[in-house]
């Protein structure tokens, strides 16, 4: 982490990074020069959900550096397919709010094929994911983000 701003220091996702805060399911799955990518904790959605976090402290698009939306939308082109078969997810979801933290991450949240529920009304329930479940998809993205970058 570059950034030494008082923002930074209090920040929960830099401090994350800095191996300060409670790490994520499995530790990160990916790593890109400008974003991690990891699963999100089991009971903030259903197995497969991820987070894009970007390594640089800043708020959201608006400050986003041109090297940086580069790699986002590249790593988002990669993961998505990764993501549907990982989870026999229909639709993925992306949410960027940071409402609750300050700090650029992107929320992906894989809608199960057949789910009875879409859109917002799927997001409004409160899902938690299954320990071994979420290993299993945050274990088979990994493997399919590492054998793409092998090609
Ligand atoms: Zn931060």
């Amino acid at each position: 982490m570059s950034s030494t701003s008082i923002e930074a220091t209090n920040c929960f996702i830099c401090r994350k990074h800095l191996g300060k805060e409670k790490q994520p399911p499995g530790g990160y799955i990916h790593g890109g020069h400008h974003f991690l990518v990891c699963h999100a904790p089991l009971k903030m959605g259903t197995s497969g959900t991820l987070f894009v976090e970007s390594k640089r402290h800043f708020l959201d698009y608006a400050e986003m550096r041109q090297e940086e939306a580069a790699e986002l939308f590249e790593m988002l082109r990669r993961l998505f397919p990764l993501m549907k078969k990982a989870s026999d997810a229909e639709r993925i979801y992306s949410l960027a709010m940071m409402d609750g933290i300050p700090h650029f991450h992107l929320w992906l949240i894989p809608r199960k094929r057949g789910a009875r529920f879409k859109g917002v009304r799927y997001l409004m329930r409160n899902y938690v994911a299954s320990g071994k479940a979420t290993r299993a998809v945050a274990s088979k993205i990994k493997r399919g983000m590492k054998s793409e970058k092998e090609l």
